[in-house]
């Protein structure tokens, strides 16, 4: 028991120090390993495996919209970055150079590619010549490296692994659409697969991405209250084919330049599942995501498992026929209670005991790892039993997350009252805002919080701006970030 107990306390409590919390959990479930070179992880495979179930969910959906999957390469040559000066100006203070290979000095700077639309700008010019070449929609799974000052794992990192649709269309309607069709997509996926409710809705000028005519985002609440950027659409206009000549003879015979746009993820999803469901126990995964999502957990004296593992077994192949990602853990020399824990902590989100008295009923035990609840069932229906469990897991994290941010989200009309919000708990404001770079500065310097974006369905509209009282152009979401 002492074990047992000790177990726990290895793991920070959420309200003592939240970063502690996130670090214990995700060194301890062995997520992940500091590399030796700074603010680069090691995805170790129980992290990895969350990525790959993210990928496998994703790319069916971009695959659904009509997208087909390429490689671009890793180095990019330093001209491309000059050709569009936003883009340029955004991302120099975070490239890294090649400057030299195989002992001789480059003739062209290289940077390690921060992000590709320059790479697929000079490509898509060369392989669009008409309107009958459009549209094209591609994507790319990739690593990006971004020099970050500040890095935390998963959800801020010097490289990190992510997926990057660029697409080219004919008209600035359809360029719009797909921006929105994508932003739609994150939404679902974030939703369905993640049980993360997201805010969608368009960023301000001063958050827009480097080169973009508008960026669109969806936005998550952790469980401090911060927020992460979970997703990016950009409606790029004609801006990088201009500096890139993507040029095509439109349905008229004329030339005209095509309109892109450009989307990603990436790996910080699996630092915003960590921080939206996990607990003081540890880690907690969402079945979709989640690498094992039945434990089977033998119990009762020794003399009981001829009893108990055969059906057990049976049981087992059932499941995994069935498509259930299940695993037993018949290890004799830890008991069935640290065995809990250890896959309590690990996330997982359902556990399956089975013990002597329950083979003589013909039952078994279910139990939530997110609510605890326990739920007896009959063996010849455990397949049924555990996928609709599984799915009612999923909701309840869903629910309990909107939950917990429907309670820390305030609509406010002052800097006032959103300071003395922020003091007391933190959360999400919404609030109105003039549109002036000055008060959106203003409302950062004061309290921390940045503009989220400006949701698409806000609970109120405001009238008056925050700070400067003139009228409101729009209704902001606020709040400090990762
Ligand atoms: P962007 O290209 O800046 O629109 O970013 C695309 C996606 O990558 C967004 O979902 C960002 O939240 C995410 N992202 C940006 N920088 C990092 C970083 N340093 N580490 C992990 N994810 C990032």
């Amino acid at each position: 028991m002492a074990k047992e107990k000790g177990f726990v306390t290895e793991i920070t409590p959420q309200s003592e120090d939240f970063s502690r919390w996130y670090i214990d959990v995700i060194k301890k479930a062995e997520l992940m390993d500091y590399s030796p070179v700074r603010g680069c992880i090691v995805f170790r495979p129980e992290g990895y495996e969350l990525w790959e179930n993210i990928q496998r969910d994703l790319d069916r959906r971009f695959k659904e919209t009509g997208h087909r999957n390429a490689y671009f390469p890793l180095f990019i040559p330093e001209s491309f970055f000059q050709k569009e000066k936003e883009h340029v100006e955004g991302f120099n203070p975070e490239l890294p150079w090649v400057t030299e290979a195989a002992g001789e000095k480059l003739e062209e700077r290289l940077a390690v590619r921060p992000t590709s639309e320059t790479m697929f700008g000079h490509m898509y010019a060369k392989w669009i010549q008409s309107y009958r070449d459009l549209p094209v929609l591609i994507n790319q799974w990739a690593n990006v490296v971004r020099w970050e000052k500040r890095t935390l794992p998963f959800l801020r990192t010097s490289e990190f692994l992510w997926q990057e649709g660029h697409t080219a269309h004919e008209t600035e309607q359809e360029a719009r659409e797909e921006t929105m069709r994508m932003l739609h997509v994150y939404r679902d996926f974030v939703q369905d697969f993640l049980a993360i409710p997201v805010i969608m809705g368009q960023k301000t000028p001063s958050e827009k991405f480097a080169g973009a005519v508008d960026t669109y985002s969806i936005e998550a609440m952790m469980k401090d209250g911060r927020a992460v950027q979970a997703g990016t659409s950009h409606y790029l206009g004609t801006n990088f084919a201009v500096a890139f000549d993507i040029k095509f003879l439109d349905r008229e015979n004329q030339l005209q330049f095509t309109h892109t746009t450009s989307w990603g993820v990436s790996t910080r999803l699996i630092g915003a599942l960590i921080m939206v469901h996990g607990d003081d126990r540890g880690l907690a995964l969402p079945p979709k995501v989640a690498p094992t999502q039945a434990i089977m957990i033998p119990i009762g004296p020794p003399k009981t498992r001829d009893v108990v593992m055969p059906r057990v077994d049976e049981l087992f192949a059932q499941l995994k026929q069935a498509g259930v990602r299940v695993r037993v853990d018949d290890r004799s020399d830890v008991s069935p209670g640290w065995k809990f824990n250890e896959y309590e902590m690990r996330g997982v989100p359902l556990r399956i005991e089975i013990g002597p008295r329950d083979c003589e009923n013909g039952q078994a035990v279910l139990v939530s790892r997110i609510s605890g609840e326990k739920r007896i069932v009959q063996q010849a229906n455990l397949v049924e039993e555990v996928e609709r469990m599984l799915e009612e897991i999923h909701n309840d994290m869903f629910e309990r997350a909107k939950q917990f941010r429907e309670d820390n989200f305030r609509s406010l009309d002052t800097l006032d009252e959103m300071k003395a919000f922020l003091e007391e708990k933190r959360g999400f404001v919404e609030a109105g805002w003039c549109g002036s770079a000055a008060c959106e500065k203003t409302v950062k310097e004061e309290t921390g919080a940045t503009s989220r974006n400006i949701p698409f369905e806000p609970t109120s509209h405001k009238s008056t701006c925050l700070v400067c009282g003139e009228k409101a152009e729009h209704t902001v979401a606020f709040a400090r970030a990762y």
